[in-house]
C-alpha cells in the first residue's frame, strides 16, 4: 500500500511517503504551517508536495486521543480534524498510527474506508452561515417532518437555527413593501421541541458558546439515520463535562422523533440539571433576505404539563392548521415523573430536574417528541398525540429508523468503487431524497417535495419544476412517492384552471411556485442583496412548469407502467395542460407558423426584451420544442386510450377533436430561431443581444454567477445580454432522448448542420454563469452526450459536492438543493452507468468516469427488478423475469434470476 505519514511538530508538518505500507525507504517532505493562511490552504501544500505520487492512504502519527475521531491534531494553537480534511481533499482514507500498530494497516484502512462511505461528519463548527449550512446537511426526517441538525442546546440566533417543518403546512401573511401589499406563503417553522440542555449546580443552562466549548463533533450515520453530536465542555466555573445527543426520526411512526441525551461529568461531583422544553416563540427566520416580511406564522394557544410530559398546541395564523406537539423526558435510571418541575413563560414551556452526579459516571436521559397537525388524515389531535407519546421510546424510534434505512440501502443504494467522496455524497443525496419524501409513499399527505426539501426556508418551501429532476429516482425506487408528487398536482388542477382563466387562457396552467393551495406563489418583487433594492420579479412567466408536470406524468407512467394512474388522473392532466398550451399559441398566417409569446425559459436572467413595456419573451426554444413533443405524445396516448377512459378525461378537461387537430398543426409549425451556424436561439431576437464581457466582470466582481444582481445593482439589466443563469435552449436534450429532440426539430421543418450539438453546447456554455445549481447537472449531461467526459465529470463533481461545500456561499444554510441531489443520482446511473429506459427495452451504454472502477445499483423498470454491476469493459446484469436488454448496441436475452455477463468496449 502506498502511504504517507504525517507528524506535526513545532508548526511543521513532516511527511514520510512510502511505497511499502509505511515502511522504508521514505521520501521526506517538510511543510511549514503558515498561520496567515487558512487550514485549507495549508493542507493544499501537502497535496502539492505529493503531486504525482500514487497514494492509497494517509497515516496520522501524533493525533489527539478522542472517542469521536482518531485524526484530530493540534497545530497553530488550534485543533483540526486533519483526517476529515485530507480525506475530502485527496479522496483517500486517513488513519491513526496507533490503530495501525494495534490491528495492522490493511484492516484499519478498510475500516476507515467503510466508515467514510457511510458518515457525514463535521468537526468544530458552531457559528454563522456555515453552521446553518451544516444543520441543513444534517437534517433528519421522514417526509412528514424535517428536523434541522441543530445543536439541541440551541435556540434560533445568528449561529443556530433549530427549525422544524411539517410537509404541506404553509401559511400566508401580508406585509406592506413599498406601499404594496405583498402576500407570501411560507412552509411554517413549528415550535422547537428539540431543545434539551443541562446546567451545573443550578447555574444558567448551558448555551452553545465558544468560550465553553473545547470540542464539538457531529456525525450523521447514513446506515441508521441517526445524528450524534459530541460536546466536550469546560465551563467558566471550571466544570468539565462531556455531553452526547443522539437524534433519530421515526421512519415508521412519522409523528415521532427521539433524542438520547448522555452526560458525563469529568472533574466534579455535585448537581446537574436537565432542561427540556418546547419553544413556541419561533418565527420563520432562516432566510435573512426575507426579514422585512412578517414572519410570525403561528399562534400558540395552549401549554400544559403533567408528570414528565409537556405539550403545546397552536395554529397557523391564516391557514388555521392546528398543531399539537408533545414531549416527554424520561430516564431508565430515574423516576423523572417524581423529580420534574415545570415552568412556563410566554410561548415556552420547560421541564427540568436535578440529579446528583459523580465524576466519570454517565447519566442518560431521553426525550421523545410527537408532532400532529389537523392536516393529518383522520386526525384526532389530542388523543393521537397523547397515545403516541405514551408509546414512544428512543429504542423503538431507533429500531424503526435502522430498519427503514437498511431497506433503503438494500434496494436503492448506488455503490461506487474507487471514489470515497462520490460514494459518500451519493449516499448523502439518497438520504435527503428520502428525508424529504418517505411518508409521501403512504398517499395520505397532500403535498409534494419542495425545491429545498424540509431542510430550510429558502423559496418558502415551495414546489417547483425541480420535481422533474427528482422524479426518476422516486419512480424507479419508490413509485408511491413519485405518484404522490403527481397527485399533489392533480389535486390542484382546479387552481391551475383558474390560473389559466385569470390570464385569459384555457385549460390548466400550473403556477411557477406552488404551496398549499396550488395558486401562484411567486413574488412580484424580489430583494436584490447586492443593491438592497426590491426588483420586479417576473419568474412566474416560466410557464414551462406546466410542461414539466406533463412530462413527469408521462415519465412516471413510462417507468412504472402504472396505467391506472394514467387512466384515473394522468390523461385528464395531460389534456388540460395541452389545452392550455394550445391557447398560448398565436398563428402567423403569412409565415404559416405558430408563436408562443410572454414566456420565460428556465434561464431566469431573461425576463423580457430590453426597453420593452411588455413582460416575457417570444418562442423560448425549450418551451416550443417541449410543447411540440408533448402534443405528439398526447396525440398517441389519445389514439391508444380506452374509449371510456378518454371520454371521461375529455369531459373533465373539456377537450375535443378540434383541439387534437389544432395540436397536430401546432406540433408541426411552432417557430424556432436558428441562425446560419445552426445555433438555436434561446428565443426570438436572442441573436440581437450583446455578448457580455465575462472577463471584465470577473475582474470587477470575482464571482459573477449571479450577474443578474450585479448588473441590476449597476442600473443595467441581464435582459440586454447573451448571458444565462442556467441551461435553457439545450434543456430539451437533458429531459428527452437525443433522437426525440431531433425528431421534434425535423417535424418543425428545421434542419441542423452535422456538428450542431457541439457548437450549440460550446456557444451556450460560453454564455452561462451557472447561477443556479441546476445548471451544472444539465451541462454535465450535455457534455457526456457530446463525449466531453472531462468537463462532464468536472461539472458533475462540483454539483455533487455543491451542498456539502455550500458552493454558493450561504444558500445551503437555507435548505438543500433537492433537484441537484436527485439529478446527480440520475447522472450516475443513466449517463455514467448508461442504463436508460427510453424504449420498452432497457439499453445499457456505460460511460464510466475514469476514476471509478465500478458502479452497482438496482432499478425497477416496468415491473421488472434489475441489478447492474458495471465496470469499464464488463458488466453484469440480472433481472427477476425473462426479458431482453440491449447492451452497447447488441441485443441480449436475460433469463429470470440468472446473471448475464457481457464484455463491451
Ligand atoms: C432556478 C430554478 C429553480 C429554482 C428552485 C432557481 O434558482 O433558476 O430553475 O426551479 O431555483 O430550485
Amino acid at each position: 500500500m502506498r502511504t504517507f505519514a504525517i507528524r506535526v511538530r513545532d508548526g511543521v508538518m513532516e511527511l514520510n511517503y512510502s511505497e511499502d505500507s509505511n515502511r522504508p525507504p521514505f521520501r521526506k517532505f517538510m511543510i511549514t504551517y503558515n498561520p496567515k493562511f487558512s487550514i485549507g490552504d495549508n493542507l493544499e501544500n501537502i497535496k502539492a508536495a505529493l503531486t504525482g505520487l500514487p497514494i492509497d492512504a494517509a497515516i496520522i502519527e501524533n493525533s489527539l486521543d478522542y472517542e469521536f475521531s482518531d485524526t484530530v491534531i493540534g497545530i497553530n494553537h488550534q485543533k483540526i480534524d486533519i483526517g476529515l480534511a485530507i480525506a475530502n481533499m485527496m479522496n483517500i482514507p486517513v488513519v491513526n498510527l496507533h490503530h495501525v500498530k494495534e490491528v495492522g494497516l490493511k484492516k484499519v484502512v478498510a475500516e476507515k474506508e467503510a466508515y467514510l462511505k457511510w458518515h457525514l461528519d463535521y468537526y468544530g463548527e458552531y457559528a454563522g452561515k456555515r453552521n446553518y449550512g451544516q444543520e441543513a446537511m444534517l437534517t433528519i426526517g421522514n417526509g412528514y417532518f424535517g428536523l434541522r441538525g441543530a445543536y439541541v442546546e440551541s435556540h434560533a440566533d445568528k449561529d443556530n437555527y433549530p427549525g422544524m417543518y411539517v410537509a404541506g403546512v404553509f401559511n400566508q401573511l401580508t406585509t406592506k413593501i413599498n406601499d404594496r401589499d405583498v402576500v407570501n406563503e411560507d412552509l411554517v417553522n413549528l415550535p422547537n421541541a428539540q431543545y434539551l440542555s443541562f446546567g451545573v449546580d443550578h447555574q444558567q443552562p448551558f448555551t452553545i458558546k465558544k468560550a465553553d466549548i473545547q470540542d464539538i463533533y457531529r456525525s450523521l450515520d447514513l446506515k441508521t439515520g441517526t445524528l450524534t453530536t459530541t460536546l466536550h465542555i469546560q465551563l467558566a466555573t471550571g466544570h468539565i463535562i462531556q455531553v452526547r445527543a443522539t437524534k433519530a426520526a421515526n421512519m415508521n411512526q412519522w409523528h415521532r422523533y427521539a433524542i438520547k441525551y448522555e452526560l458525563k461529568p469529568i472533574n466534579f461531583s455535585g448537581s446537574v440539571q436537565i432542561y427540556s422544553g418546547i419553544d413556541g416563540s419561533v418565527i420563520n427566520g432562516n432566510v435573512e433576505r426575507y426579514q422585512d416580511f412578517d414572519q410570525h406564522h403561528i399562534d400558540v394557544i395552549g401549554m400544559a404539563a403533567h408528570d414528565d410530559q409537556i405539550s403545546m398546541t397552536g395554529q397557523t395564523k391564516t391557514s388555521h392548521v392546528q398543531f399539537v406537539i408533545n414531549a416527554k423526558l424520561s430516564s431508565k435510571d430515574y423516576d423523572t415523573k417524581k423529580l420534574i418541575s415545570t415552568t412556563t413563560e410566554e410561548k415556552q414551556i420547560e421541564q427540568s430536574l436535578s440529579i446528583n452526579v459523580e465524576p466519570g459516571q454517565e447519566y442518560e436521559f431521553e426525550k421523545n417528541v410527537t408532532v400532529f397537525t389537523s392536516d393529518d388524515p383522520n386526525a384526532n389531535l389530542d388523543v393521537d398525540a397523547q397515545n403516541e407519546l405514551n408509546d414512544a421510546s428512543f429504542e423503538d424510534t431507533l429500531s424503526d429508523s435502522e430498519k427503514f434505512w437498511k431497506n433503503v440501502w438494500q434496494h436503492s443504494d448506488i455503490e461506487i468503487e474507487n471514489d470515497l467522496t462520490s460514494q459518500k455524497l451519493t449516499r448523502v443525496n439518497i438520504f435527503h431524497m428520502l428525508v424529504t419524501s418517505a411518508a409521501l409513499a403512504s398517499g395520505k399527505l397532500d403535498t409534494s417535495v419542495g425545491a429545498r426539501g424540509l431542510h430550510g426556508e429558502a423559496y418558502r418551501g415551495h414546489i417547483f419544476w425541480d420535481v422533474t429532476f427528482d422524479l426518476p429516482f422516486y419512480a424507479i425506487h419508490y413509485p408511491a412517492i413519485a405518484k404522490q408528487c403527481l397527485i399533489y398536482r392533480y389535486n390542484r388542477i382546479g387552481e391551475a384552471r383558474k390560473y389559466a382563466a385569470s390570464e385569459n387562457k384555457q385549460g390548466a396552467m400550473y403556477p411557477w411556485q406552488s404551496g398549499m393551495y396550488g395558486d401562484e406563489q411567486s413574488q412580484f418583487v424580489h430583494l436584490n442583496p447586492v443593491s438592497g433594492q426590491w426588483d420586479p420579479d417576473n419568474s412566474r412567466l416560466q410557464r414551462h412548469v406546466s410542461i414539466s408536470v406533463a412530462y413527469d406524468v408521462i415519465n412516471y407512467v413510462h417507468i412504472t407502467g402504472d396505467q391506472a394512474f394514467m387512466n384515473d388522473y394522468g390523461l385528464e392532466m395531460l389534456l388540460s395542460i395541452c389545452k392550455f398550451w394550445v391557447s398560448m399559441t398565436t398563428y402567423d398566417k403569412d409565415a404559416d407558423r405558430y408563436d408562443i409569446h410572454h414566456v420565460m425559459g428556465p434561464d431566469e436572467f431573461h425576463e423580457e426584451y430590453p426597453n420593452s413595456n411588455d413582460h416575457g419573451l417570444t418562442n423560448n426554444a425549450y418551451t416550443n420544442i417541449m410543447v411540440s413533443w408533448l402534443f405528439d405524445q398526447v396525440a398517441t396516448l389519445v389514439g391508444n386510450a380506452d374509449p371510456d377512459v378518454l371520454k371521461a378525461a375529455s369531459e373533465k378537461a373539456e377537450f375535443d377533436q378540434q383541439l387534437l387537430d389544432q395540436m397536430n398543426d401546432i406540433a408541426h409549425k411552432l417557430r424556432l430561431d436558428i441562425n446560419e451556424e445552426g445555433i438555436i436561439g434561446q428565443f426570438t431576437g436572442y441573436f440581437n443581444l450583446s455578448k457580455l464581457n465575462f472577463d471584465s466582470y470577473r475582474k470587477k466582481y470575482g464571482d459573477i454567477s449571479r450577474i443578474d444582481r450585479l448588473l441590476k445593482g449597476e442600473g443595467n439589466s441581464p435582459d440586454a445580454y447573451q448571458v444565462a443563469k442556467q441551461a435553457d435552449t439545450l434543456m430539451a436534450y437533458y429531459v428527452l432522448p437525443f433522437d426525440e429532440v431531433q425528431k421534434v426539430i425535423n417535424r418543425l421543418g428545421y434542419t441542423l448542420p452535422a456538428n450542431f450539438f457541439t457548437s450549440n453546447l460550446r456557444f451556450y456554455l460560453d454564455r452561462t454563469t451557472h447561477g443556479s445549481t441546476l445548471s451544472r447537472i444539465v451541462y454535465s449531461v450535455l457534455d457526456e452526450i457530446d463525449g466531453n467526459m472531462d468537463q462532464s465529470w468536472q461539472l458533475f463533481s462540483t454539483a455533487l459536492f455543491s451542498d456539502y461545500y455550500d458552493i454558493q456561499g450561504g444558500t445551503t444554510a437555507e435548505g438543500i438543493h433537492l433537484g441537484v441531489m436527485g439529478a446527480t443520482l440520475q447522472i450516475e446511473t443513466k449517463y455514467y452507468g448508461g442504463v436508460r429506459f427510453d424504449t420498452d427495452q432497457v439499453t445499457i451504454n456505460p460511460h464510466l468516469p475514469s476514476t471509478w472502477s465500478k458502479i452497482s445499483f438496482k432499478q425497477t423498470y416496468q415491473g421488472i427488478n434489475y441489478q447492474f454491476v458495471i465496470g469499464h469493459h464488463r458488466l453484469d446484469v440480472t433481472a427477476d423475469a425473462d426479458t431482453h436488454v440491449n447492451i452497447a448496441g447488441k441485443a441480449y436475452s436475460l433469463t429470470k434470476n440468472k446473471m448475464t455477463t457481457v464484455a463491451y468496449k
